[in-house]
């Protein structure tokens, strides 16, 4: 859900940019930033090579929403498919330096790409290496080299960390991914905050709500007596279009949030497909042939009863 415009700096040929972000680490922290990014709008690339420190679990029994647990590998898998659902790339590569551009950030890889992205994002839990070019203004741990982030920002404009490379977390694959989003909101803040000015910014949030709650009658006099109290805070500095597109395009957000009731049913059956994907074939035609033999079991029941 994002107030971006359809074209990004990356898709504009008079930059240099390849990228608007690029997330390096396919964990569950850069997998989860990679989801919100891309679900904000940014044309986001994850690279990702060699082992999360999940695979040093041996089956992952403490996140939220898996009652049985998981094996690593299937929730690295789960968290891959969601970031790629949403419009991010996921690739295998392993980014060995950044640099400051003009643009942003220059990325160099193992596999000799060398692209410009407008911010950088970092998860890759032990190795920040190929950060050395900022070392002087990153702050750290004295006794783990751990980066210290305010909610993912750090003192580099347009370069965040998350996840075990941060001193901030707790080292839980759940906190991580908390710690994804949260740098990833940052991020999106701090671009909004750039396109329009720091309230607009500090409202973001990435939700799907109904379709009645936002543009019923009054709605627009509501929003506008908000934002005029709420957005056009004192002192702002911005010329009185600028506002006026502002208060547009907040508008046109809030509308793009709301889906209809087929459209929520919709997505609950193309969630669960989604995830079925991801489940062993032998395990789906087993519990599919116990549904049926219940099915059939009830009916029985049913006919013997005269229903
Ligand atoms: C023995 C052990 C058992 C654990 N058990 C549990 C558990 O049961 N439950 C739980 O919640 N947590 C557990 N954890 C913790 C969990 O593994 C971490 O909290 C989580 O994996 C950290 O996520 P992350 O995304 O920050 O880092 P990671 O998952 O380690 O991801 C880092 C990513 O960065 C990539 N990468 C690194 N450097 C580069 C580079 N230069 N270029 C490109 N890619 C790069 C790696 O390939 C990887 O994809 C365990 C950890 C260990 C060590």
């Amino acid at each position: 859900m994002s107030t971006l415009p359809d074209e990004t700096p990356a898709s504009d040929p008079d930059t240099a940019v390849d990228r608007d972000v690029v997330v390096v680490g396919g964990g569950a922290a850069g997998l989860s930033a990679a989801v919100f990014l891309a679900r904000y709008g940014l044309d986001t690339l994850v690279l990702a090579r060699g082992n999360s420190a999940i695979h040093q679990c041996a089956h992952l029994e403490n996140y939220l929403g898996f009652p049985g647990g998981l094996s690593p590998q299937r929730f690295l898998d789960l968290g891959r498919a969601h970031a790629e659902a949403e419009g991010a790339t996921v690739e295998a590569d392993h980014v060995e330096a950044v640099d400051p551009h003009e643009d942003g950030f220059a990325v160099e890889t193992q596999d000799g790409r060398s692209l410009v992205t407008r911010y950088l994002l970092a998860a890759s839990a032990y190795d920040g290496e190929y950060l050395s070019a900022f070392e002087a203004d990153l702050e750290s741990d004295d006794e783990h080299d751990f980066l210290v982030t305010e909610a993912g920002r750090t003192p580099v404009d347009g370069l965040y960390v998350a996840g075990w490379l941060t001193r901030d977390t707790v080292h839980q694959a759940v906190v991580n991914a908390g710690d994804g989003a949260r740098a990833a909101i940052a991020l999106a803040r701090d671009d909004l905050t750039d396109r329009y000015w720091p309230a607009i910014g500090e409202r973001y949030v990435d939700w799907v709500v109904d379709d009645d709650r936002y543009g019923g009658d009054g709605w627009h006099e509501d929003v506008d007596d908000w934002f005029d109290r709420e957005m056009v805070v004192e002192d702002l500095d911005v010329d009185s279009e600028r506002v006026e597109q502002a208060r547009e395009d907040l508008k046109a957000e809030f509308l793009d949030r709301g889906i209809d009731e087929a459209e929520r049913e919709r997505r609950e059956r193309h969630g669960q497909q989604r995830l079925l994907e991801h489940l062993e074939d032998d395990l789906v035609l087993d519990r599919a042939r116990e549904i049926l033999a219940a099915r059939e079991a009830a009916d029985l029941d049913a006919l013997e009863a005269g229903e």
